[in-house]
């Protein structure tokens, strides 16, 4: 069988434990095999970060703004503990998601990986909801003080003209506790333009909440910037793709999600998508099924699996067991990628491969093959058998040879 070939490489950031151990069985067994594939490698492994003073990471996102699209493997980011299991760390390397997130100036999209023998726990929702959560200010980088005594709070702004702008916080009689917050207006126009972009590229329809009726001026500027890079850049394009942007308060947004059937992307500020991610991965059931995408505002994506390293099952893999780790979020980063990857250069075939690896990793967990974690989550009744990660790979590589 010929391979499907490949014009521009997309660049592949390798990681850490268990996932970098998935991340070799999972090119050997389903793209090797299928595609004369093409990447820049950079491997953001920890001692290779540790080697080159994390200069590796900021080249690897460097190179994805190049060629435009990226897969990356969980990392670890290492903290106090991690500084005592790998002595020879000269610094407390900062998160390669952060430093990746800060280079492209990108969004998070998050996504269950979805199938009808794990239902949600929410009965109506059949689609996949992917929540665009905006990653920069608000409470986040908020300055906050208490005070003791009455007295007046005021908020002053002092230009670089040296003009000001003041107004009266509050005036309180006794102790009270103060907030200072803001955004940017780029930071915001980024935003608005990575959701527009990946609903264009998902064909979904995309929803925004805030609650602009009692922030009328903070909440307000969030809306009329999407609403002005919607009008400006989007609405044509949107139309064309069949889908749409729907502006609505977060209360009416809360209560028509859980109503809702799925199958959309719905774009929150920074608490709001913190908190309703955690709610909605919980309800669609596995973080080991949760997909991520990050997206810049051009449209350049990094594809990649929500989950980190599972530590714990790498240290079984290293003691000789066989481990029984759920790679789908793994294989949905690379086939999102290779995706992507296909509609950038006009290559069907290889967009058309990432449906089918997708294809045949669900019918995989449909015909009741699946790794240990699913099981407590599959519809009773339904027969399934765990399998560890490997048997798991091979029964995917089976179906996807079989063009099933
Ligand atoms: P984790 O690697 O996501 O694993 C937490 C637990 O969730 C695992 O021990 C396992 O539970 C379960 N789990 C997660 N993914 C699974 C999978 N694919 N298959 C089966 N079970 C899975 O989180 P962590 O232990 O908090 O973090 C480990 C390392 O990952 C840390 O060094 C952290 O810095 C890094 N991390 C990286 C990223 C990233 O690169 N995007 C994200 C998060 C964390 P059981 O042990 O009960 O089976
Ligand atoms: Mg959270």
């Amino acid at each position: 069988m010929e391979k499907i070939k490949m014009t521009t490489p997309l660049v592949e950031m390798d990681g850490d434990e268990m996932t970098r151990i998935l991340w070799g069985m999972i090119k050997d067994k389903l793209i090797l095999p299928f595609v004369d594939l093409k990447t820049e490698y950079y491997d953001l492994g920890l001692l290779s970060r540790n080697a080159t003073r994390d200069q590796i990471t900021v080249d690897a996102a460097n190179a994805t703004r190049r060629l435009g699209v990226a897969v990356k493997c969980a990392t670890i980011t290492p903290n106090r503990q991690r500084m005592e299991e790998y002595p020879e760390l000269t610094e407390m390397w900062r998160s390669p998601n952060g430093t990746i997130r800060a280079i492209l100036d990108g969004t998070a999209f998050r996504a269950p990986i979805v199938l009808p023998c794990i239902k949600p726990v929410v009965r109506n929702w059949e689609a996949p909801i992917t929540i665009a959560r905006h990653a920069y200010g608000d409470m986040y980088k908020a300055v906050d003080m208490t005070t003791e005594e009455p007295g007046t709070a005021t908020l002053t702004f002092r230009g670089e003209s040296g003009a000001e702008k003041a107004l009266t916080v509050q005036t309180v009689r006794g102790p009270a506790v103060w907030q200072g917050q803001h955004n940017t207006e780029d930071s915001i126009r980024a935003f608005a333009r990575s959701c527009f972009q990946y609903a264009l590229s998902q064909k979904q329809d995309l929803w925004f909440s805030t609650k602009d009726t009692i922030a009328k001026v903070y909440d307000g500027e969030f809306k009329r910037i999407f609403e002005e890079e919607y009008e400006a850049s989007y609405k044509e394009l949107f139309q064309k793709a069949g889908i749409t942007y729907f502006y609505t308060l977060i209360d009416d947004a809360v209560a028509r999600v859980i109503r809702s059937r799925g199958g959309f992307i719905w774009a929150l500020k920074n608490y709001d998508g913190d908190v309703m991610s955690d709610m909605i991965a919980a309800a669609f059931g596995s973080l080991a099924m949760m997909t991520s995408v990050l997206v810049s505002p051009d449209g350049t994506m990094e594809f990649e699996a929500s989950h980190g390293t599972v530590t714990r099952h790498y240290y079984r893999y290293l003691k000789g067991e066989r481990t029984s780790t759920n790679p789908m979020a793994t294989i949905f980063a690379w086939s999102g990628a290779l995706k992507r990857r296909g509609e950038l250069d006009g290559l069907e075939d290889l967009a058309r491969f990432g449906e089918e690896l997708e294809a045949a990793s669900l019918k995989t967990l449909e015909d009741g093959v699946m790794t240990k974690d699913l099981l407590p989550l599959v519809e009773p009744g339904f027969p399934a058998q765990g399998v560890d990660s490997e048997e798991f790979l091979d029964a995917v590589a089976a179906r996807l040879a079989a063009g099933a």
